[in-house]
């Protein structure tokens, strides 16, 4: 069960996805970064699509997959990327935190833009192909707030709630194909992304920084430490794997018993 690269991939034999194309969005980083390195060490190919250039060419090299430069907000340059995949890990996203009253409405917009619109028009590319050939695994990075809200973070939930929408119409169209779609919903794991909330979240909430940890972001969390991005990845990993052809239009929470209580 070890990579070509050295990394070991639990509940799979290294190469138990050969022959399968696959993309990951923001791949470049934490875990769209940790869902690359983990289907590359399946044997999956793997198309490393981002907006950061220099952290995209990084992962691909790491993975022995292929960079793809592209701003998801742009549908012309998702326009230009490969179609032709067995899998696709809808992952790129991005954050801001502020009251309604004072969140930007373009920021809203990207946030739309990115995280459901993108994810939308890569289906509408990709489908067909893995319709084609009988079987395809779309994986949405979706998030707590998929299923839950939060104070200051209305572009994001909204968001993550539509997406929640798309993998389910996506789990109802594509079940005669062989295709399945499902979120994975983590609470807060240890990303870049959580290290620029934590100051975000500290001005939002008037908190001291190392207070937001516990006292705003984990505090719906039964479980006090953030989530590894390599955990989500086995998730996502798994929902390719070979005993999951049946999870489909599901959100699979991994958000430390939020959801629970
Ligand atoms: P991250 O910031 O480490 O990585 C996100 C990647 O997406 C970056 O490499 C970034 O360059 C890329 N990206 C952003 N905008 C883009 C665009 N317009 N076009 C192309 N690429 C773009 O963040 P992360 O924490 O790994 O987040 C990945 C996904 O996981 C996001 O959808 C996020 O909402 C979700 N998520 C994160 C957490 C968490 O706590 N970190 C929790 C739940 C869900």
């Amino acid at each position: 069960m070890t990579s070509g690269f050295g990394g070991t991939v639990p509940g799979l034999p290294a190469g138990g996805l050969g022959g399968r194309t696959a993309m990951v969005t923001g791949g470049g980083s934490g875990i769209g970064r940790a869902c690359a390195v983990a289907l590359a060490a399946a044997g999956a190919i793997v198309h490393v699509v981002d907006v950061d250039a220099g952290a995209a060419a990084h992962v691909a090299e790491l993975v022995g997959g292929r960079a793809h430069p592209a701003d998801l907000a742009d549908p012309a340059a998702i326009a230009a990327l490969p179609a032709d995949l067995d899998i696709l890990v809808n992952n790129a996203g991005l954050q801001h935190v502020a009251a309604i009253e004072d969140f930007p409405p373009e920021r809203f917009e990207l946030l739309q833009k990115v995280m459901v619109t993108a994810p939308f028009l890569l289906l509408r590319r990709t489908l067909p192909h893995m319709y084609a050939r009988g079987w395809g695994r779309v994986v949405n990075v979706s998030s707590v707030h998929g299923l839950r809200a939060s104070a200051f973070k209305s572009g994001y939930v909204t968001a993550k709630h539509a997406l929640e929408g798309l993998s389910k119409v996506t789990a109802l169209e594509g079940a005669p194909h062989g295709v399945t779609s499902n979120c994975v919903n983590p609470g807060y794991v240890r990303t870049p992304l959580v290290e620029r909330q934590i100051a975000a979240q500290a001005e939002a909430h008037g908190l001291p920084p190392e207070r937001v940890v516990g006292e705003v972001l984990l505090r719906g969390s039964a479980i006090k430490r953030l989530i590894e991005p390599e955990a989500v990845a086995a998730v996502a990993l798994w929902l390719c794997g070979p005993h999951t052809g049946h999870v489909t239009g599901a959100s699979l929470p991994m958000d430390g018993g939020w959801t629970a209580a």
